[in-house]
């Protein structure tokens, strides 16, 4: 039993490291470790792998030092216990018999892998270093070193750059190695047509007989029942076999609509998470693009781009050629007023802090000609409460502080108040240009 002490300890212990780091590396590194129970008084933690270990102890080993207790040497007094995820809870079948079989080869089935998706086109930070070098570990070692490895993240963010990547890096130096790349979709499709051309078990034979599968989005998988079994054999056939298994997601495993079955085994190897890159990875990532492009990228105007599009880094690629197509058809050099002018339509809005609320509200007062003290009483007339209710919907849309602190601002209003606001003018948006464009202008005003 784990008693109650060490399950608070350590539980709080969580709460602090989590407030610490970014939400990508408490994902990959953090969150996989379990307290276990103890009978020698010191702590037990179960690791996925040694790499976690050494994460936790290089760099919060003050941190572990100050919520538990420390041995003679001022070392945490931890025990580590290398345990694979849910190795225990599945159950193995035995490899198909056919599979040894070389497959026919006259099955076409060309890897069409993105020349530019390559790890060295690949740029680190902070929100993608760890998946990138589990990514680049299987490459090295394919089979032998996190097998599946599921690689999980939001759109435009380097999935598949990196699935491509791996394959890239097996094709060159594991030249013997039969390899298949391939879209979940283009899966289904495959056992469609050849169900169609009843060659389904060469198909079959096919798949079980490779050494590498690389499988873009699995999401697609979700409520396709059938599929979804004949994927789990193939799976289960090849990492059977030690062949490695490398799965890209818009989802962790365990949201994905999928069988228990199939989830656990996605689960078993290593589940990494790319997050949203920060403004120095966004620049870099820019630049690199530039250059590769051959486009004179200064880097203010490169900093003056990826502030304002920043969740995904296909958008930052879209308006960098757009940008480039730009200057070139107007023959203008790129400055930071032509970038406003090519890609203002482009640029998000930030939950920027340095707006305020008193920013908000004397806006709003310019916007609706009303003063700013009436925007802070409690005033009913409609002239002032539906500007007071634009002034709660765009604090709540760019001020990334909790509604309460919010809704206190406005004069000791309450967070219903707030969301009340907010989903009106939400629905409001909706149907009145006139009031989206009031909403756009003082957006643009605020941010700038
Ligand atoms: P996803 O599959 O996650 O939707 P992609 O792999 O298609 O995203 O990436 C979208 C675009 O962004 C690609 O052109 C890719 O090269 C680029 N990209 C994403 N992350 C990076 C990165 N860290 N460095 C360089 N390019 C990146
Ligand atoms: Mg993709």
């Amino acid at each position: 039993m784990l008693t109650s002490d060490a399950l608070n300890m350590w539980t709080q212990f969580l709460e602090y490291i989590e407030e610490k780091c970014s939400s990508a590396e408490f994902e990959n590194w953090i969150a996989p470790i379990k307290l276990a129970e103890s009978d020698s008084g010191r702590t037990v933690l179960h690791v996925p792998n040694i790499f976690v270990q050494e994460y936790l102890i290089d760099n919060y080993k003050r941190d572990l030092c100050a919520f538990f207790p420390s041995d003679s040497h001022g070392e945490p007094a931890i025990d580590f216990v290398i345990v694979a995820p849910h190795h225990a809870e599945v159950v193995i079948t035995k490899p198909d018999e056919t599979t040894n079989e070389k497959a026919n080869d006259d099955i076409p089935q060309q890897i069409s892998l993105n020349a530019f998706y390559k790890f060295e086109n690949f740029i680190e930070g902070p929100s993608n270093q760890f998946v990138k070098s589990a990514a680049m570990g299987v490459a090295t070692r394919p089979g032998r070193s996190y097998n599946p490895l599921f690689i999980h993240g939001g759109v435009g963010l380097g999935k598949t750059h990196l699935l491509h990547a791996i394959g890239h890096e097996i094709g060159k130096n594991h030249k013997k190695l039969r390899m298949q790349c391939i879209t979940t979709e283009a899966f289904i499709n495959d056992i469609v047509d050849n169900l169609r051309n009843k060659s389904i078990d060469r198909l079959k034979r096919y798949y079980r007989s490779l050494d590498v599968l690389l499988v873009d989005d699995i999401q697609f998988l979700q409520n396709r029942l059938n599929f979804e079994e004949e994927f789990c054999n193939t799976f289960e056939s090849l990492i059977n076999q030690n062949k490695q298994i490398v799965i890209a997601s818009d989802k962790p495993p365990g949201q994905l609509k999928l069988s228990e079955r199939m989830i656990a085994r996605m689960e078993w190897g290593l589940v990494a998470n790319i997050g949203v890159p920060d403004l120095e990875t966004r620049v870099a990532i820019l630049q690199h693009k530039a250059e590769q492009k051959g486009i004179r990228l200064p880097s203010p105007i490169a900093f003056y781009i990826a502030e304002h599009i920043f969740n995904n880094v296909r958008q930052l690629e879209g308006a960098l050629n757009r940008l480039s197509a730009y200057t070139k058809l107007m023959g203008l050099e790129v400055t930071e007023e032509v970038v406003e002018k090519s890609l203002g339509e482009l640029f998000q809005c930030s939950p920027n802090q340095k707006v305020t609320v008193d920013n908000i509200l004397r806006c709003v007062s310019t916007l609706f000609d009303v003063s700013v003290k009436d925007l802070k009483k409690t005033t009913r007339a409609r002239s002032v409460a539906f500007p007071r209710q634009v002034a709660m919907y765009l604090a709540k849309e760019l001020i990334n502080d909790s509604l309460m602190k919010l809704a206190s601002a406005f004069g000791g209003k309450t967070h219903s108040t707030l969301i009340h606001a907010w989903k009106k003018i939400s629905g409001q948006l909706e149907k009145d240009e006139t009031l989206r464009r009031q909403i756009q202008m003082a957006k643009r005003n605020l941010e700038t």
